[in-house]
């Protein structure tokens, strides 16, 4: 078995229409019916959730053909039409899914796995060999830093961070560190804005880093990689592709559900950087089932009005927690001054602040902790990107594995409270904030 496709079976069955006459259709347009052909499911307007692991062949011969190229034995044909196999290589659900997820990137291919953590070590596993380095941004998620500093060392992969505060310089600077080594960097990994702090990671110079690494080291074989964890942002407000990186990495769980109600994630890129994922895929058997990917259809149908309502609610929240007198600190997008280095790679990289807030109040833990205590409608809980407004403590939980010099060095203070907006009223939210903070 040489390689075993991500066969798109039946895709050439499917109705994958993008404009009317001359005008191109818009994401928002097409995530209601693109992919997706009502005639062949007894014209039902959605799309069946298709609960089935394995899918009959009409004749042996067919069942053959769909092998071959499953397997890589030979290339599909221009027009071939290809069925399902089995649901850990593809189903009806994801297939609609991965085609309209791709839209708003601009991505050629898509892949759904079970969570982004899935998604991520997925990717992880299929791009990196032992004796590779990892140059990564600093603050990760807790997952991805599990996986970068204590599993990916056991296959002989080794981690090297730097801040996402220091910009292009802090770059250099880790590859300057790491000396001869530098030659083993296999994959930048960037996640952009950091979580919690909203630090932009400029991610064409990644790509730039990327392509200078991969010359000065003749890596013809393996060029190095550029992964962008664009959870926080998109896929409305940034679209790394357009940037310069090669994959991007989506914990779906978030803005892209929306709704608090599904674990999942996706990986986009090229055809080509996307096939050994999806092998890699296939046979650790990370995808996501039919009905996770029917939830996130449902999802992507108004993706577009809900994070554009938690975006301009949380314009609101933020100037009103910048003016209030008990918070020293609003880390926001939307209150980048034009002399900071960052708020360049801003209008360059990022299309709208998004909706992620930190804050920090008076004080240090247990004043946080009143204030979260004290919130009646915001609920207290980890994740992010759902339609309610969530709030958490980054130092004691989503960042609490982090030795705490380096949650200080990273940013992420005592009196740190992360703030995902959603989309109630933001009158109402600002309300909730402010008996919060008068409870203080
Ligand atoms: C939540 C999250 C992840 C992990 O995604 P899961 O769906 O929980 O596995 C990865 N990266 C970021 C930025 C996240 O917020």
């Amino acid at each position: 078995m040489k390689f075993l496709h991500g066969v798109t079976g039946s895709v050439m069955k499917r109705r994958h229409h993008r404009r009317i006459g001359n005008q191109p259709l818009r994401p928002e347009s097409l995530m209601m019916s693109y992919g997706y052909d009502p005639q062949l499911s007894e014209g039902a307007i959605k799309s069946p959730i298709f609960m089935t692991s394995t899918f009959v062949f009409k004749t042996a011969g067919e069942g053959k053909r769909f092998f071959e190229v499953a397997y890589g034995l030979r290339e599909q044909r221009p027009r071939e039409e290809l069925g399902l196999i089995y649901s850990r290589l593809n189903n009806p659900d994801t297939e609609i899914l991965e085609d309209r997820l791709a839209v708003w990137d601009g991505a050629e291919a898509c892949a759904t796995f079970a969570s982004g953590m899935a998604a991520t070590a997925t990717t992880f596993l299929a791009l990196l060999r032992p004796g590779d380095v990892v140059l990564h941004s600093v603050p990760v998620y807790g997952g991805t830093d599990y996986l970068l500093d204590r599993i990916l060392p056991a296959w002989g992969v080794r981690a090297v961070g730097f801040l996402a505060k220091d910009g292009v310089a802090g770059m250099q600077r880790a590859i300057t560190e790491l000396g001869d080594d530098a030659r083993h960097v296999a994959l930048i990994h960037v996640e952009t804005p950091a979580n919690p702090t909203n630090d932009l990671v400029d991610i064409a110079a990644a790509a730039k880093l990327a392509r200078e690494l991969t010359a000065t080291h003749a890596r013809t074989d393996r060029p190095v990689r550029v992964a962008v964890d664009n959870t926080f942002l998109g896929p409305l407000w940034q679209q790394p592709l357009a940037h310069g990186a090669d994959v991007v990495i989506y914990s779906a769980t978030k803005f892209i559900g929306g709704h608090s109600d599904v674990i999942a994630g996706a990986v986009l890129g090229s055809k080509a950087m996307l096939e050994p994922i999806r092998t890699h895929r296939t046979i650790l058997g990370t995808m996501c089932g039919p009905w996770t990917a029917w939830l996130l259809m449902r999802s992507l149908e108004t993706l577009k009005l809900r994070m554009t309502s938690a975006m301009k609610n949380a314009r609101y929240v933020a100037d009103f927690l910048a003016d209030h007198p008990k918070v020293t600190r609003v880390h926001y997008l939307g209150h980048l001054q034009p002399d900071d280095p960052q708020h360049e790679v801003f209008q360059r990289q990022c299309r709208a602040p998004g909706s992620m807030i930190a804050f920090e109040v008076a004080g240090g833990e247990a004043e946080a902790f009143r204030v979260l205590d004290a919130l009646q409608m915001v609920k207290l809980a980890v994740s992010l990107g759902g339609t309610e407004s969530l709030a958490e403590h980054p130092a004691t939980m989503t960042h609490s594995d982090i030795a705490v010099p380096h949650q200080l060095a990273m940013g992420i203070v005592p009196a740190m409270i992360r703030l995902s907006v959603g989309i109630e009223h933001p009158e109402d939210t600002i309300a909730d904030l402010r008996q919060a903070l008068d409870a203080m």
